[in-house]
């Protein structure tokens, strides 16, 4: 079985053993909710670094299912206007000339505040790599789910086959969370697919938080990064986890000290059962100016709300 396969299995899914793993007190223990629909789902290396004993750390707070996800109001089922925008089974058509595939539900680790949480996916790509190939407006391919890193190299290299056989299909992003769990999941298969394609391949790692980050996983992105491939990252700002200068910072220096480069800040979509990560957007602007004023511009990323209905994601100003 491959390494990333191996790290895959030691997955927390029980809350009982991720409460002894993390020494809960029993206090904290009663605040840990069990989400059937979108159940705890943990990655070892995470937990790894995980404080122990508490419940409000960066990456508890990200990860952990709490008893705030029951008790608040608001919050839409499909913030973002995904419903309106799928063309077919598992493609969404926003804006001109990208169009987004979901490749699969399955991802690495649940997050707490992901806009998808309640998506409806289907399986099965067919229908909309056909539909791909039909419309010749669409340049650019993006790879999402879910986690499409969670697809096999064997399913990966398919659906690269699907498209570079389409002439107009030039440039394909992958969205992934996944190296935050698993950076084992870059193998050398991973990097065959990237460097034997004819399309241009841009790579864009989501990550909230320097604790996020350790050496394994900018080794893996180093591995991205040789093949001449765009490394980005976005960011969701997050109430309690990364709304403060010095934690962006402290991410965001961090990623461009190993050539990473910070593409989008986005503001929480306000989706059900998370809207205690919402952050005002006056907060989210202060944050970006006072950004501005002590990092290389390139180190500060964009802005961003999406907003249904609007031809590309929106500025905030
Ligand atoms: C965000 C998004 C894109 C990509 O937008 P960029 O601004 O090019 O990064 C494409 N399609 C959908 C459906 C999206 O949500
Ligand atoms: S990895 Fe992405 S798609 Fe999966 S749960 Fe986290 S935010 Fe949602």
């Amino acid at each position: 079985m491959e390494k990333w396969r191996r790290e895959q299995r030691r997955t927390f899914t029980s809350m009982e053993k991720l409460a002894d793993f993390l020494e809960l007190t029993e206090e904290d223990r009663g605040r840990l909710l069990d989400r059937k629909d979108f159940p705890l789902h943990v990655p070892y290396r995470i937990a790894m670094k995980m404080e122990k004993g508490s419940l409000v750390g960066a990456l508890a707070l990200q990860f952990l299912p709490l008893d705030l996800e029951g008790e608040e109001d608001g919050g839409a089922l499909d913030p973002v206007g995904d419903g309106a925008a799928m063309r077919c089974d598992s493609l969404l058509h926003k804006y001109e000339g990208r169009a987004l595939l979901l490749t699969t539900s399955a991802c690495a680790m649940h997050c707490r505040y992901c806009f998808r949480q309640n998506y409806p996916y289907t399986q099965g790509v067919e229908d909309a790599l056909h539909a791909i190939g039909k419309d010749s407006s669409i340049r650019e391919v993006i790879l999402s789910g879910g986690d499409p890193l969670s697809l096999s190299d064997k399913a990966l290299k398919d659906i690269f086959l699907s498209l570079e056989a389409m002439d107009h299909v030039e440039i394909v992003r992958i969205h992934t969370r996944f190296l935050v769990g698993i950076p084992e999941r870059v193998t050398r298969g991973l990097l065959d697919i990237f460097e034997k394609t004819s399309m241009q391949v841009v790579f864009v790692l989501h990550v909230n938080h320097v604790e996020e980050l350790d050496e394994d996983i900018f080794e893996a992105l180093k591995g991205i990064q040789l093949l001449g491939i765009p490394v980005l990252t976005q960011t969701v700002l997050l109430r309690g986890v990364n709304n403060s200068k010095s934690v962006l910072y402290n991410l965001f220096m961090r990623l461009v000290k190993r050539g990473v480069i910070p593409y989008y800040l986005h503001q929480f979509d306000q989706v059900k059962g998370a809207m205690h990560f919402e952050t005002s957007k006056d907060e989210g602007r202060n944050l970006i100016r006072a950004l501005r004023d002590c990092m290389p511009g390139y180190a500060v990323p964009t802005y961003v709300q999406e907003v249904e209905g609007e031809s590309s994601k929106t500025l905030v100003h």
